[in-house]
Order: C-alpha cells, then sequence, then structure tokens
C-alpha cells in the first residue's frame, strides 16, 4: 500500500502532499534515462493527451498554483563576440542591427532597478551580461555586488555571463547567487547551425562547474530557429538527462530580430510552444517551468493552454533583455483571472 508522505519540493522549499512509496526527497516521476525516441513519442502524440499528462504532473508537484515573476535587465548590452544567429547583441551583426553597445550598468542602478521590480511583484531579479566569458577584475566585482544586493532585497538573483571558470562559479556562488542561466539552446546536431564561436560541450562544461558551486542551474531552449521536431527532442533529452534537472527551464519561441541571420524566420505556431511546454513539465516534474521570449506574440488563450501544460513562471517587466515583453498590469490580470497567484518574495539570507 502506498504512503501519504510529506514531499518538500526543492525549489520553493514548500511542502507538498503526495502518494509514494519512494524518497521523500524525489519525485517518483523524476528520470534522467530518456531516450530521443521516447522524447518524440512525447512530443508527437495528439496535442489534448500531452496537456493532459502535463496537467496531471503539474497538478500533483505544483499545487499551490504559484506563478512565479522574474524581472529581466540587461546589465551590459551589446558588442557580444559570439554569433549566436538570433541575438541582437552579438557584434557580428551590429552593422544590420543597429544595436548601440553600452557599458557596464552602475550597481546601484541595478539595484534600483531591481527594488522597482520587487515592488511591482517580482520575486525572482535576473542580469544578463552580454559576454562571451566572465573576466576577472572590476566588471567581474560589480557583478558579485549586484548579486549580494539583489539577495539583500529578499529576491533570487540570476546571472548569465557566458561561460565561467570554477573560481568564478564558487565566487558567485560565495556571493549568494540564486540562478545561473546558460541556455543549451537547440540540439546537440543542429546547434553548429546557430552558434560557431563556442561548442555543445563547453555549454555542459559551464553547467557542471554551476551545479558544483551550489548554484542552482537555469537551462532551456529556443524553438523556431529551423530546427526539426526531433531537434526539440534532443534538447529536452539533453535537458532532462542532466542530474539533477535544472531547476529553471526557460522555453523560448524565437523573436525574429530585423538584422539577424534568422530575421526572415516564420513566427512559432503557439501550439509548438504548448508542446515543448508540456513536454518539459513532463520530464522535468519539479522544474519550474518558464514562458519566456516569444510569449508577446501569444494571445491570452495560448498562454492560459501553457500555464495549463505546466509553466509556471514568467518574465515579467516591460524589457527582456534589448526586447519589448508584455504589460506588468495585463500579465497579472491574465495571471488572477486564470485563478493562479504570483509568488511572494523569498525570505531574506
Ligand atoms: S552569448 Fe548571449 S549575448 Fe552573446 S551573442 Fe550569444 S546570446 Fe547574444
Amino acid at each position: 500500500m502506498s504512503e501519504t508522505l510529506k514531499i518538500t519540493n526543492p525549489i520553493n522549499g514548500k511542502a507538498r502532499q503526495a502518494e509514494s512509496a519512494g524518497e521523500p526527497d524525489r519525485a517518483p516521476e523524476t528520470r534522467h534515462d530518456w531516450t530521443s525516441e521516447e522524447v518524440l513519442d512525447l512530443l508527437s502524440q495528439p496535442l489534448l493527451d500531452l496537456v493532459d499528462q502535463a496537467r496531471a504532473v503539474h497538478r500533483r508537484y505544483h499545487s499551490d498554483g504559484a506563478m512565479q515573476l522574474a524581472s529581466l535587465l540587461s546589465i551590459k548590452t551589446g558588442a557580444c563576440p559570439e554569433d549566436c544567429k538570433y541575438c541582437a547583441q552579438s557584434a557580428h551583426y551590429a552593422k544590420t542591427t543597429g544595436l548601440k553597445r553600452e557599458t557596464l550598468l552602475d550597481v546601484d542602478d541595478v539595484l534600483e532597478n531591481a527594488k522597482r521590480a520587487k515592488d511591482a511583484g517580482a520575486s525572482r531579479f535576473c542580469m544578463g551580461a552580454a559576454w562571451r566569458e566572465v573576466k576577472d577584475g572590476q566588471a567581474f566585482d560589480s557583478v558579485l555586488a549586484m548579486v549580494k544586493g539583489v539577495r539583500a532585497l529578499g529576491m533570487e538573483a540570476c546571472v548569465t555571463l557566458g561561460m565561467l571558470t570554477q573560481a568564478q562559479a564558487d565566487r558567485l556562488g560565495e556571493a549568494g547567487l540564486t540562478a545561473y542561466n546558460h541556455n543549451l539552446d537547440t540540439s546537440p546536431e543542429f546547434y553548429g547551425e546557430i552558434v560557431t564561436t563556442r561548442t555543445y560541450q563547453d555549454r555542459l562544461e559551464t553547467l557542471a562547474r554551476v551545479r558544483k558551486a551550489g548554484i542552482q542551474v537555469c537551462c532551456g531552449g529556443i524553438i523556431g530557429m529551423g530546427e526539426t521536431v526531433p531537434d526539440r527532442a534532443r534538447l529536452l533529452q539533453t535537458l532532462a538527462n542532466l542530474n539533477p534537472h535544472p531547476e529553471s527551464v526557460p522555453i523560448n519561441a524565437l523573436v525574429a530580430v530585423a538584422g539577424t541571420p534568422l530575421a526572415d524566420r516564420p513566427p512559432v505556431d503557439a501550439l509548438e510552444l504548448v508542446r515543448m511546454v508540456a513536454a518539459a513539465r513532463i520530464m522535468m516534474p519539479l522544474s519550474r517551468v518558464r514562458l519566456s521570449a516569444g510569449r508577446r506574440e501569444l494571445s491570452k488563450e495560448a498562454q492560459i493552454l501553457c500555464f495549463l501544460a505546466g509553466a509556471n513562471s514568467i518574465f515579467y517587466g516591460d524589457k527582456l533583455l534589448t526586447a519589448a515583453n508584455n504589460d506588468a498590469a495585463d500579465d497579472l490580470a491574465l495571471i488572477a483571472e486564470a485563478g493562479l497567484s504570483v509568488e511572494p518574495p523569498c525570505p531574506k539570507p
């Protein structure tokens, strides 16, 4: 006979009840041995069957119906030496995108932005710097001060800074960083079509350093870049076979930016995004699945379908790095209309 256990979700620390005869700190559905065929079968089944399964997993592990609001600020914009074909910030496309390079923001400016985000309801503050890798010195010291300041506000702090050494990851961990964002973007096989200035293995190595430093991993991908459905399955397989799973999984639809090599890609069908969200929810039951770039192009109904399929985090605020984002008041109204709640700020460290 199965026993009712009190299980703590390691991500939001909230207790939940679950029927399980297994370990109390592990979701029974948690697996790290997905095959690409299994994931492809999951993604390709009738949409409502897929959503039904995802909904069941979501209700079991996220029964509080809380939506995390994460605000994202570009702390150093443009002139990135990497050549990610979707990115407005790459120096490789600066002539055609016309994006102006900006230097690293002041710590006080960033913390002022974080405070405004918190006052507007965000519980997580994400900071992105358009760097290939972190270089030790004044700029990195400033980022460490930003992390400490955001944590002192009682918010989760996440940064994305490019590749890290182990010593740099350890310093971020010591500063109290909650999570490090480093997306895999797509499948290992398709990756070379999107980025040529680093390898998939480089990404995986930085993720391993982040994990070793005791920092949560935020890692996801983008659809709509010309990849196949098997490529999407391989991305999800790679994410779910990381052990432990990334605590946060951003699912992005390409925002085709004028002047980038992917400017002419057709828009992503919203139901393809729903499928990705649902499969991510099933494969990584405890993770936060974040509906990220491309949400602005979704109708209210498509967003609700993503929430139904297991998305429980959104980027919130007027900007997503250099792209426009949904209106904050509309987001709060949508969350209320869906009967969800907003996740409260975390306790101060
Ligand atoms: S590393 Fe980041 S900022 Fe740089 S080009 Fe790629 S996505 Fe853009």
